[in-house]
């Protein structure tokens, strides 16, 4: 288990479960998922044929409202091989030299990022200029300011920007979310999120500043600063930020391995969260309320999600992320469908102005001030 992604691959069950879909209501399940063949389909073409894009291309095979009709990839071979398996012709596979030419194809409405970071920015504003819908891997950008510049590219073309948040859709975090709303909770005290991994292979891009933009925190603490955000249900006011470094030989200057970081929210609700590189098995949101709790974990993998409150155990079923992420993702831009959790540019751009904090904090030793 080199890896997180090799820990979660082995949890993850490949059932999909539809049976309860909470914030939709079981009309709202009839409506989304209609066998009519008029309903639209969202066409969808994968830029970056790596192991994400792999596990999304799978999951879109289950889908009914999202459709894999496109792929952009620097490796020939690779475009050979998922022309062959999910039967893309030829006018519909670009490389990264000549993707723009995409807004001539009629049959692709959206362009899905699954790129290392630090390429997100610029083939984004691209797939904007090419005025198709943009779906873009976490973290959304490397700063908040590439995060802005792609909402406005995004805004000038007329297109959606929607971020990959599956959490956003998965069963039991949006049980926890909605047990907070109804007031079943009380008034929030705490939120603890850990998020980390033991990361292998020192040459990958996740261990290049250039190509990951820093650290764990990009990659995998970005989890519980949204986490924090959509179970405490407020927007953070201050950040306090420490960095501790056991292998400057493999975390080299600008990539962080751990981070712990505070978060205070205006209704005196506080967050204590850790981003690492360096431990397995850390995958745990915990959410403290006047009168009651909540538990996740694991809490943000591939699942199953398990989790328990104050109520019981949780006992909605598991689903596939990203199918059901890519469903969503479809009647948001297909029909203008307003998911319970934001995932839109603002809501990347968010984490992104949090980030940015997390490491001024760490850089200066000070108490960040936030405006989000
Ligand atoms: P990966 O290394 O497996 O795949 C990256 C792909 O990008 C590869 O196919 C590679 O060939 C291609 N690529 C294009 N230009 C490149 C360049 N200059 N350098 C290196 N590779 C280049 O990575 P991944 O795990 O698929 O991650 C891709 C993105 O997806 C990242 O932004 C990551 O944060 C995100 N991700 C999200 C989740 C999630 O659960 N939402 C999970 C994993 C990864």
């Amino acid at each position: 288990m080199n890896s997180r992604r090799d820990f979660l691959q082995k949890l993850t069950a490949s059932v999909i479960a539809f049976n309860f879909f909470p914030g939709y209501g079981s009309s709202g399940i009839k409506n989304f998922y209609s066998e009519s063949n008029e309903d639209p389909v969202l066409r969808v073409a994968i830029m970056g044929l790596g192991s994400y894009g792999t596990r999304v291309a799978e999951a879109m095979q289950s889908c009914k409202r999202a459709r894999l009709t496109g792929i952009i990839s620097g490796t020939p071979a690779k475009i050979k091989n998922w022309q062959d398996k999910y039967n893309i012709p030829a006018n519909n596979c670009y490389n990264y030299d000549n993707f723009d030419g995409i807004k001539d194809n009629p049959e692709i409405d959206a362009v899905y990022i699954i790129t290392p970071n630090a390429l997100h920015h610029n083939q984004a504003i691209r797939v904007a200029r090419a005025g198709k819908h943009v779906i873009c891997e976490k973290p959304m950008a490397l700063n908040a300011r590439e995060g802005q510049e792609m909402i406005e590219a995004c805004k000038k073309a007329n297109v959606k920007l929607l971020v990959g948040y599956r959490m956003h859709f998965e069963p039991k975090t949006l049980e926890i979310i909605r047990m907070r709303k109804d007031g079943e909770l009380g008034k929030i005290l705490f939120f603890q999120g850990l998020c980390g991994f033991r990361i292998g292979d020192p040459s990958q891009w996740r261990l290049n500043r250039q190509l990951a933009g820093g650290g764990s925190m990009m990659d995998i603490g970005i989890y519980a600063v949204n986490g924090a955000r959509y179970m405490v249900g407020e927007e953070p006011v201050w950040v306090t930020a420490e960095e501790t470094k056991t292998n400057p030989e493999k975390f080299k200057e600008g990539v962080d391995e751990t981070i712990q970081f505070q978060l205070g929210f205006p209704g005196g609700a506080v967050a204590s969260c850790l981003s690492t590189y360096t431990m397995n098995n850390l995958d745990r949101f915990f959410l403290n309320a006047e009168k009651g709790f909540a538990e996740l974990q694991p809490s943000t993998g591939y699942g199953p999600i398990k989790g328990r409150t104050n109520k019981g155990e949780l006992n909605q079923q598991h689903v596939t992320h990203q199918t059901v992420q890519m469903e969503e993702m479809a009647g948001i831009i297909l029909e203008g469908k307003q998911p319970i959790v934001p995932i839109d540019g603002e809501e990347g751009l968010k984490d992104l102005k949090i980030i940015d904090a997390i490491y001024l904090a760490v850089k200066t030793g000070k108490k960040v001030d936030l405006k989000l």
